[in-house]
């Protein structure tokens, strides 16, 4: 239960690795941090089965192995953790006001790091396949299709990179795409399209994913011009239709660019001074587990200059040292 009379120094909003990583650079600066994370922790990573580009792991990790790792070490220098989903917020006034429902936190600084979500094509069994055939990372899972067949879904850049990525593992890759020209920029989509090794399938969708009890076996593909569907035996689908960053709950307080992410100068600050955003949520580009990291961490560095910054004598100091929430005068 939330105390409304304590104020945090920092709060982090979201457990994927942006968010954990930021928790234990502020825990370990005792900006005593609050992290306040969803129902299912750990952010995309934890539907992903082996992380093998984490450095510091050889054979690989799980990632929702990995989420437990950062989570342990995140608490092990006094991170606080709250279940919840924020439901509102107010970052016009000092200090931040945070809802879990009718609960009520308050934090000097904050880190956002609700991450993005892939979007999916809304085939019903597409979440539940993860792992098992379907995947919306093809760094990520690309490994695992060596000498398979897979099917790309979309057009854009991600598309076409992930196209090229696992030419290096599949034997055959197709490229479904729903019309007849790339959205891609053309240096990716050249390289896509100049690949021996990628097939195309135009003016087509997926209208349904095949499967046995092993997971995925094809794909029934529709094309939208004649009507025609066919069948195609596959073994993996990436979906590669971009990502929804989770910032919804931020519209009219904080700038984002016209896709939705937080925009951010010098790092990671947001237009609010003492806001800060780290990870997928605005990052439409790399969206990598180390490199989430990494904002996390320069996240929790500049709110902690910025609470080094606050005056001593405002209500609101951040009296290093001591890690628990300050009290409310
Ligand atoms: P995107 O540019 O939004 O492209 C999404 C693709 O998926 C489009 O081709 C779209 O088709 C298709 N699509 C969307 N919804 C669909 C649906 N329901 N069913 C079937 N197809 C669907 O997303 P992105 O490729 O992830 O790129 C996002 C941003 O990141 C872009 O700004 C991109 O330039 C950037 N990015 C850059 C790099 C790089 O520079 N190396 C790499 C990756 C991403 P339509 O074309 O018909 O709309």
């Amino acid at each position: 239960m939330s105390n409304p009379d304590l104020i945090y120094e920092t709060i982090i909003l979201g457990s994927g690795p942006a968010g954990l990583t930021a928790a234990i650079y502020a825990a370990r600066s005792r900006c005593c941090p609050l992290m306040i994370h969803g129902l299912q922790p750990g952010g995309q990573l934890s539907t992903t089965t082996v992380v093998d580009n984490f450095p510091g792991f050889p054979e690989g990790i799980n990632g929702p192995d990995l989420m437990e790792k950062m989570k342990l070490q995140a608490k092990r220098f006094g991170t606080q953790f709250v279940e919840g989903d924020v439901t509102k917020l107010d970052l016009q006034e000092r200090p931040f006001r945070l809802w879990v429902g009718e609960e009520l936190y308050r934090c000097l600084s904050l880190v956002i790091t609700t991450g993005a979500s892939p979007k999916l094509l809304g085939l019903g069994n597409e979440e539940s396949l993860y792992g098992k055939g379907v995947s919306v990372c093809a760094t990520c899972d690309g490994f695992f299709y060596r000498d398979r067949e897979v099917v790309v879904v979309g057009g854009g850049d991600t598309a076409m990179e992930e196209a090229v990525f696992l030419t290096r593992f599949a034997k055959k890759v197709t490229v479904v795409h729903r019309r007849d020209s790339l959205r891609a920029t053309p240096v990716l989509a050249d390289r896509a399209l100049g690949s021996k090794a990628i097939n195309f399938k135009w003016d087509s969708e997926l209208t349904e994913i095949l499967t046995d009890s092993s997971g995925v076996t094809g794909t029934r593909i529709k094309n939208l011009k004649t009507g025609q569907e066919t069948e195609m035996n596959c073994d993996g689908i990436f979906i590669a239709i971009g990502h929804r960053p989770n910032t919804s709950l931020f519209e009219g307080q904080l700038e984002m660019d016209k896709d939705g992410y937080l925009l951010t100068k010098n790092g990671t600050e947001t237009n609010i001074s003492g806001v800060f955003a780290a990870g997928d949520v605005q990052d439409q580009q790399f969206r990598q587990a180390v490199t989430a990291a990494g904002t996390g961490c320069m996240a929790a560095i500049q709110a902690e200059r910025f609470l080094d910054d606050l005056p001593y004598d405002s209500e609101f100091s951040c009296k290093k040292g001591v890690c628990k929430p300050k009290e409310q005068p």
